[in-house]
């Protein structure tokens, strides 16, 4: 007979990192270049193929991306009660190459559905992937911040590579001649799918090493039952693509939904709290405040794809340390490869100060996260002063911007992820991480 691993043997493992951390960290990374491979290419293609006038695909993008951050919460609620986290991420995992490879075959009359498939997926995916990670610790394993530094370094890692390959593909710019002109934009998100794929395949050949995490919760219900409630959820993620077509189409409707799902998650997370213990109870109060505090970090920092974009095509000039780059292609992925170069070090960081016992707690992290944040803003304000007659400024300045953001980041997001799974009980991790995730929606 097969013998399980218990989750007690994964969480005492020896060294830095459990070798299950790096099998999640390849996961998220296809899944990330999946992701923002498309979220990359999704203007451009709104303006130059559509035909759409700028403000209204910003709009859409926006949209899109508020729709995409909303159903985490959902994808988190639905892994909790139903599906485990690993029958929501391989459903996520299957939607998303369903959305790429919808695009792939004619992203023109198709547009809104092979997006809405992708809306989906990713929260079925995302948020349940994150929480993995987190039960791969022990509760007070000093070693969870930095295993999760590193799983971040693995999104950001995916983010920069999809975010450069897919764009460079659509643009002709990359396997031109490979690829037949009226065809990039199909081959580009064809190669999403692709990627997609690898993604679902690292996470299901490797699944088995994960023992009892992330299996349904209702393993104790008859089998016939849980299914049923399993196909329900699978056939109303589906229904619901119609309604997140018509929403991502109508700004306006997005605007009324977000307004409603932030209070409404709010609400439902005090209707949990009855089932917790005036302790457990009192974390989920603390998880909270650091979800609300989260919402003005992401509001700035996602400025990225909007003001931050225009000041970089419009008013930045195009070289970095005398090297001529493209200045909105520094300001889309300057960021992601900061993260790449020093998540490791500050896991370590954190970790050599942990074995001084001097690492500092989350809310001192949370607050230098903000202060790092305003120094880039700062910084970007700055710039002002080094204008050109054109009205063009330092890229070199904007730059170390976002080199200064980056650690604020570092001391926030990946952070603010293992603090949530710290301080939420089992039963509802998942919709904690959602919520996490709501805030940049
Ligand atoms: N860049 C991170 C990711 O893609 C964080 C995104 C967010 O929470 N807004 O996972």
């Amino acid at each position: 007979m097969e013998s399980k691993i218990t989750t007690e043997q994964i969480q005492n493992f020896t060294g830095k990192y459990p070798k299950q951390l790096w099998y999640l960290f390849f996961s998220e990374m296809w899944e990330r270049f999946c992701f923002y491979g498309m979220r990359g290419m999704l203007v451009v293609f709104m303006v130059s193929q559509l035909s759409m006038k700028d403000e209204v695909a910003n709009l859409q993008y926006g949209a899109t991306q508020a729709w995409v951050y909303a159903f985490t919460f959902i994808g988190g609620l639905f892994a909790d009660k139903i599906l485990g986290f690993r029958k929501s991420l391989f459903w996520g995992g299957m939607l998303m190459i369903l959305g790429s490879v919808i695009l792939a075959v004619d992203p023109k009359n198709f547009f809104f559905i092979g997006i809405s498939f992708t809306i989906v997926g990713t929260g079925f995916f995302k948020p349940n992937i994150s929480s993995m990670v987190g039960q791969l610790y022990k509760d007070n394993d000093p070693r969870r911040d930095a295993g999760f530094s590193l799983f971040y370094a693995g999104v950001n890692l995916g983010a920069l590579i999809g975010g450069y390959i897919c764009i460079a593909v659509a643009n002709g710019n990359l396997w031109a001649s490979l690829v037949p002109e009226a065809l990039r934009w199909n081959y580009a998100f064809g190669f999403a799918a692709i990627v997609m794929v690898i993604s679902l395949l690292t996470f299901t050949q490797t699944q088995k090493s994960l023992g009892e995490i992330g299996l349904s919760p209702l393993l104790g219900l008859e089998n016939s039952k849980r299914k049923l409630y399993e196909v329900l959820t699978y056939i109303g993620s589906l229904a619901i693509i119609p309604i997140i077509i018509m929403m991502v189409a109508n700004t306006v409707y997005t605007d009324y939904f977000m307004m409603i799902i932030g209070p409404a998650s709010v609400v439902y997370l005090f209707y949990e709290m009855r089932n917790f213990s005036s302790s457990e109870n009192k974390k989920l109060l603390a998880a909270l405040v650091f979800i609300i505090f989260s919402i003005f970090f992401w509001a700035f920092f996602e400025q990225s794809g909007g003001s931050l974009s225009l000041f970089a095509a419009n008013n930045l000039h195009n070289t970095v340390l005398g090297v001529e780059l493209d200045p909105n292609g520094v300001n889309n992925s300057a960021n992601s490869l900061f993260v790449i170069i020093f998540a490791a070090l500050v896991g370590m960081v954190w970790l050599a100060m942990a074995k001084k016992k001097i690492e500092p707690n989350t809310v001192v992290k949370f607050g230098l996260g903000f202060l790092f944040l305003a120094g880039g803003f700062w910084v970007f304000y700055y710039t002002k002063f080094f204008a050109s007659p054109d009205g063009r400024t330092s890229l070199d300045l904007f730059t170390f911007g976002w080199f200064i953001i980056t650690f604020g980041e570092l001391c926030l997001s990946p952070i603010g992820m293992s603090a949530m799974t710290k301080l939420s009980p089992q039963k509802t991790q998942a919709v904690i991480m959602g919520m996490w995730f709501l805030a940049s929606a």
